[in-house]
């Protein structure tokens, strides 16, 4: 293995560039072109939801919702789509002004000086180690970008979803989320850097299996960590109680050989008033949490049928081997990441031309691997294009799994979720295209087997006309 510190000469950090003899290649301006390119096409396609979501009339898919839902949902959409709309424009603006004036540059070399400022020792080159002159400077970016959010983040919780009666979160419960958050932040986000820094450090050029190899496991120890350690630091999880639901839920999971220990029921009422059902846990080990808003909107006998319904739609992600599927598409993506960050790494002209163009004066690391975040947030545009396509198509299955017996109650949950969280009810299929992880409802309900909302509407109104028989539609 080539270790870069055992070869002073082939270290990625110690060679000044000459700016002025380089040859740059115009790296600013691909990158800005590219980025623009595609804020262009996705305002494009918010524009076209936009004007979808000032639709009065409720359409006829949508019939099964009643006009004064279908308003609510419009208002509440269209609300949350501008505020988006406005706060990217706003940070598409300043990313401009950022790397086109080299503003990185300038703030990595005041980093530098904050460190002669600390005493802390140049090399004999006269640079700083890259781990800490890297450190302050994400310290720098994290609380800019803190204090820049919280402000757009403050707005829409007691602003926007307060209006549409969203918000139950107090101002209290707000900050202390964000005083826990940010202390597992920078926990995580100081291993993540260090260990990642340090790698590349030690690898030296062949660094990519160590960073990779880095990097998956720390998705699967935080698979582990994040719901039994993390979650319950910011909400309660109780077990459900005995009763019909649990045993309807039991019964599901026995009839998978779903290997379930337990189901919680969690308070996220007290932060918002949407709703929510998943599973989790290792092997022989899971757990099934049911949001408290869930069982207060599905109420009574169909209720339960409704819950079992979602609960049977998220064992058949399990069943169906979804979330498998998806931690491996994450980690090809995470394979083809490293990939092209090792490519520029390692091709030192490109490398150093980048770096030049960028107005940085040495070899580094940390600002290759700044840079290369950059780029990649254009990449990763494409491939997440690919991975909701891929998760639309996984809710479908699993809406198929909840087979004859429950799909009735699906359909009817799937609308009962939609109108409560006010959810978008008359999608533009480009938007839904690029941004849905979920099929349409309408969609959804029609791969049910109910061709249109009417058909969907005049079963429901034969249900409520007998409120006691139970509904059988097979
Ligand atoms: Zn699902």
């Amino acid at each position: 293995m080539q270790r870069l510190l055992e070869q002073p000469q082939q270290q990625h950090q110690t060679a000044f560039i000459d700016i002025a003899k380089e040859n740059t290649f115009p790296f600013i301006l691909v990158i800005l072109g590219l980025q623009i390119s595609i804020y262009l096409f996705e305002t494009y396609a918010k524009g076209r939801q936009l004007r979808n979501f000032s639709v009065k009339e409720r359409p006829k898919e949508v019939s099964f919702v009643k006009q004064e839902e279908f308003a609510k949902s419009q208002s509440h959409s269209r609300d949350m789509l501008g505020f988006k709309m406005h706060k990217e424009y706003q940070e598409q603006f300043s990313q401009i002004i950022l790397w086109y004036f080299k503003i990185p540059a300038i703030l990595w070399g005041f980093c530098g000086t904050v460190l002669d400022k600390f005493g802390i020792i140049r090399d004999s080159t006269g640079i700083h180690n890259d781990i800490y002159q890297g450190a302050i400077f994400l310290l720098i970016v994290w609380v800019y970008s803190e204090i820049e959010g919280l402000s757009w983040t403050l707005y829409n919780t007691f602003i926007i979803k307060e209006n549409h009666g969203f918000n139950k979160m107090t101002l209290g419960l707000f900050f202390g989320d964000k005083f826990k958050s940010t202390i597992l932040l920078m926990l995580f986000g100081s291993t993540i850097y260090y260990g990642l820094m340090k790698i590349i450090e030690w690898a030296g050029t062949d660094f990519y299996w160590y960073v990779l190899g880095f990097f998956v496991s720390f998705i699967l120890i935080s698979v582990n960590i994040i719901p039994n350690f993390i979650m319950p630091l910011f909400n309660k999880y109780d077990p459900l109680p005995p009763g019909e639901l649990r045993e309807k839920i039991e019964d599901i999971a026995k009839e998978i050989s779903f290997p379930l220990t337990e189901i919680y029921v969690v308070d996220a009422s007290k932060r918002s008033a949407h709703s929510n059902a998943y599973y989790f846990g290792f092997g022989n080990n899971k757990r099934i949490v049911l949001f408290d808003t869930l069982l207060e909107q599905h109420q009574g006998e169909q209720g339960i049928l409704e819950i079992a319904s979602i609960v049977k739609h998220e064992l058949g992600h399990w069943y169906l081997m979804h979330p498998l599927q998806m931690m491996a598409v994450s980690i090809l993506n995470l394979a083809l990441m490293f990939k092209v960050f090792d490519l520029i790494l390692n091709n030192k002209e490109l490398n150093r031309s980048i770096l030049a163009n960028m107005g940085f004066g040495h070899e580094s690391v940390f600002i290759s691997l700044l840079i290369f975040t950059k780029l990649y947030e254009t990449i990763s545009w494409f491939t997440q294009l690919t991975q909701v396509m891929i998760s639309r198509k996984f809710e479908f299955q699993a809406d198929q799994f909840a087979g004859p017996k429950y799909k009735f109650h699906l359909a009817k949950a799937l609308i009962k979720v939609h109108v409560k969280n006010a959810s978008n009810l008359n999608p533009d299929p480009l938007y839904a295209s690029l941004t849905f992880s979920h099929p349409q409802l309408t969609e959804r309900i029609k791969a049910l087997g109910y061709e249109d909302g009417q058909e969907f509407q005049s079963l429901l109104d034969e249900q409520e006309k007998a409120p006691q028989k139970e509904v059988s539609i097979n």
